[in-house]
């Protein structure tokens, strides 16, 4: 044992081996990318298990990721053994899953408890605002979702906001007093139907460890070391779970005199790697740490032990350009390495295709397999471009991230079911799925059952079952209402019955004649739905093999802790993709998703103005920062080879836009990088022509036949002169100026050289960005960018 616990400690340095061998006192480790963070925190719970100082019961690690989380726990099992697996190492979502499921009952709560994910709770938000007779322009569900999540961050609750918002104080805002009918009605509704959001989750947790000092005594002595990754994106509800968890408030006795020192807390993270600011992430928890825990300890690291010194410069220089961070020494001594190598592209497909081409070569000349490439992006819309180009040169890939998956709708429909089987109170699934596939149950008689519901009550799946009693239906919606009700009592005593989540779900598939009605349709999307509801039969039978104990509700957990995009990107995604990346698969990502994670080559593309950095954030200082911060995580994600490219035109909605090199391409050292391509060239962009092939054409009217191509009319032209890197603005030639774009408005008529005249039906965006939706009769309706199209206000 002695052996092994020194082994532990070989393949350290000093640094983080005083950071795997401190005792007591909370400890801090702050560091840049790369530099072992992650790495200190496995050996230091290797450590801690061999030299017998802590039990693995005893042990609660949070991760960012699932992936984390299984990468953490399978190494610290290499480590120590198959004791291992009684940790707890997972996210801070899934623990509270666990803690809450336990203790359900202390709050009044079912224990199989649905978990709404966002999807869900902006559609519960609309049925409230629809209760609240509030306009949905002014109060759009997505808007009053996002402000109701940012209050949960912060712990702020329903009533607590009622009070304490304008609303109480006289001070009558009437969007605060809105939103605070809005939220408390929410959680009316998410109670009576017994589930959570993803930020309850959170904030629950922390409400029954505070209401409750002997469930709080009861995980602070069986919790004694906790450490926690990726510190500087935990928010505030997390920072507060953390602090009860560990129990560092002074008292040292439990309540039955019994000695209860605090857990031993480890966080680890990089003020430089935030990149959640958005979320309700706040460095401040790791820049306050000290300040918060005056007996804690510091420990900083500053070798970087994954990435040559070239792409650590860049990253450095880059990083350096944010204000008010702490300067850090990050070095390494791994060698120069190769050049970074840049590229412009004439539009994305281009880009994508010189990103494929670079993946082939470097296979033939240095042996990179696939698996040792990540392309990265900032939004998801992004990697459709590569997927297509990758798809045609037989390059095999793998998107990670992201919900696509889960947000698909057949998807949801068929979770949305399997929840309303587990949990008849789930008012939100059960009307999701009333009239799916179409039964005759449309809105009227939904809102028929739905004001029954009210008047007496109960929860619309009670409701349900008293359809009878409820006034106003016709004889068929009654029909109708009964056989469904029979429909999930049948699915509902299958399930009961011990059936396993793959064969409920087979049978909801058949039973409800979803899968043949998509079966008997020519549309070929509806192919693709049936193969998606495939793979979700397949997900659910990999369930059962790995969990043989799991039931429904286990299953649903594991799906909605799965489905959200950016806080949790697991099974399907980053784990799934690690895995299959052993085998050689090109792994394409988000920026976001790319968190914590390294690969030997690595691509971060679309470096524009108004990509990335994101359009969004150009006018903010602090968003600004944030994506800086972004792209020292990505460029940090790379071992050997680094590539950074960018795209002259990008269509995005189906119009292409010029965008100017990103600003951010202005802090990498010239002498860093090969640039490979300055610029784009225009020749390519006339003779392709596949940047606005299908571009700016017909968006409503497919087609449009050899007129589809509105841009056509007014080439663009670019100043070829213009400078690779920073200061470019937009086109300089025949697109008009900004200020010549007409300013149109719905209702307007318009002529077009080539469509005749036509009637706005709607714009979006403004200045040189502006795009018209123009309904031009027989022509169709054309969606077109204003600044490159002929078009003329009459
Ligand atoms: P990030 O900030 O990106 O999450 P990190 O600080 O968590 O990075 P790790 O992922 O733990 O860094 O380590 C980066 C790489 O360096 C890993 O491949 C790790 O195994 C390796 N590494 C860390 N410390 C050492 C060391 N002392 N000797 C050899 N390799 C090391
Ligand atoms: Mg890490």
């Amino acid at each position: 044992a002695e052996e092994r616990t020194t082994a532990l400690l070989d393949g350290l340095n000093t640094e983080q081996r005083e950071a795997v061998l401190h005792e007591g006192s909370p400890l801090l480790i702050v560091a840049g990318a790369g530099s072992g963070k992650t790495r200190v925190l496995t050996h230091r719970i290797a450590h801690q298990l061999a030299a017998h100082r802590v039990r693995p019961p005893e042990v609660l690690a949070i991760t960012f990721t699932n992936k984390a989380a299984a990468e953490m726990r399978e190494r610290v099992e290499a480590l120590v053994g198959p004791a291992a697996r009684a940790m707890w190492v997972s996210t801070f979502h899934s623990a509270c899953v666990r803690i809450l499921r336990r203790e359900a009952s202390t709050l009044g709560l079912r224990s199989s408890f649905s978990i709404y994910d966002s999807a869900d709770s902006q559609r519960l938000l609309t049925l409230v605002a629809r209760e609240l007779n509030l306009d949905p322009k002014k109060y759009p569900a997505k808007a009053l979702s996002s402000k109701i999540s940012n209050l949960k961050d912060e712990l702020v609750d329903a009533e607590t906001y009622a009070s304490t918002s304008g609303a109480a104080s006289g001070a009558a805002n009437e969007f605060d007093e809105t939103l605070a009918a809005v939220y408390t009605r929410y959680q009316a509704r998410l109670r009576q139907a017994h589930a959570l959001d993803f930020d309850d989750l959170i904030m629950t947790t922390v409400n029954l460890l505070q209401a409750f000092p002997a469930v709080a005594e009861h995980y602070r002595r069986r919790f004694r070391q906790i450490l926690v990754d990726e510190y500087q994106d935990t928010n505030h509800a997390q920072y507060v779970l953390v602090r009860e968890l560990a129990g560092w408030h002074g008292e040292e006795q439990g309540s039955d005199g019994r000695a209860l020192p605090p857990a031993e807390l480890t966080v680890v993270g990089d003020a430089d790697q935030s990149i959640y600011a958005f979320r309700g992430a706040t460095i401040r928890n790791i820049l306050e740490f000290e300040a918060d825990y005056p007996q804690a300890r510091t420990i900083l690291l500053e070798q970087n032990y994954r990435s040559t010194q070239t792409i650590l410069s860049a990253a450095n220089a880059m990083i350096s350009r944010n204000p008010d961070r702490r300067p850090k020494r990050l070095w390494t001594d791994s060698g120069a390495g190769p050049q970074i190598v840049g590229f412009v592209a004439d539009n994305e497909h281009e880009e994508a295709r010189f990103v494929a081409e670079e993946i082939d070569r470097l296979g033939d000349s240095d042996g990179v397999r696939p698996g040792d490439v990540a392309v990265f992006y900032r939004t998801n819309a992004q990697s459709r471009a590569l997927e297509e180009v990758l798809i045609r040169v037989g390059l095999p890939y793998k998107v990670v991230g992201g919900t696509r998956f889960y947000e698909r709708r057949e998807v949801k429909d068929a979770v949305a079911y399997l929840r309303a089987i587990a949990n008849p109170d789930d008012d939100v699934n059960l009307r999701r799925v009333l009239n799916v596939p179409k039964r005759g149950l449309g809105d009227r008689s939904e809102a028929m059952v739905a004001g029954f519901a009210e008047r007496e009550r109960i929860s619309f799946g009670a409701a349900l079952d008293r359809a009878d009693e409820a006034p106003g239906l016709g004889s068929r919606a009654l029909t109708g209402l009964r056989a469904f009700g029979e429909l999930m009592s049948g699915l509902r005593e299958l399930a009961d019955s011990g059936a396993g989540p793959a064969e409920v779900l087979g049978a909801v598939l058949d039973r409800t004649g979803y899968l043949a009605e998509l079966r008997a349709s020519e549309d070929p999307q509806d192919a693709s739905r049936v193969d998606n509801l495939a793979e979700l039969h397949a997900v659910a039978t990999e369930f059962e093999q790995a969990e043989p104990e799991g039931d429904l509700a286990d299953f649903l957990e594991r799906v909605s802790l799965v489905a959200d995009s950016d806080q949790i990107p697991t099974e399907d995604g980053a784990e799934e993709a690690q895995a299959r990346a052993d085998q050689g698969v090109v792994t394409l990502m988000t920026l976001h998703t790319a968190k914590g994670l390294e690969f030997p080559v690595v691509f971060v593309t679309g470096w524009e103005d108004g990509t990335f950095p994101h359009m969004r954030s150009l006018a903010d200082p602090d968003q600004l920062a944030e994506e800086r911060r972004l792209a020292y995580v990505g460029l940090t994600r790379a071992r050997q080879r680094l590539y950074i490219s960018r795209a002259a035109v990008r269509t995005a909605w189906g119009v292409p836009n010029e965008f100017p090199a990103s600003r951010f391409l202005d802090d990498v050292p010239e002498e860093l990088v090969d640039w490979r391509r300055r610029e784009s060239s225009m020749d390519t962009l006339r003779g392709s022509g596949s940047g606005w092939g299908g571009g700016a054409s017909a968006w409503g009217g497919r087609g449009g036949g050899s007129r589809s191509t509105g841009p056509r009319s007014g080439p663009v032209k670019r100043s070829t002169t213009a400078p690779a890197t920073g200061g470019a603005t937009f086109g300089s030639a025949t697109p008009r100026p900004a200020g010549e774009v007409p300013s149109l408005e719905v209702g307007d008529k318009v002529t077009h050289d080539a469509y005749g005249v036509g009637t706005v039906v709607a714009v979006e965006g403004g200045g040189a960005n502006a795009v018209a939706k123009i309904d031009f009769g027989a022509d169709g309706t054309k969606r077109l960018l204003l600044r490159y199209s002929p078009v003329t206000k009459l």
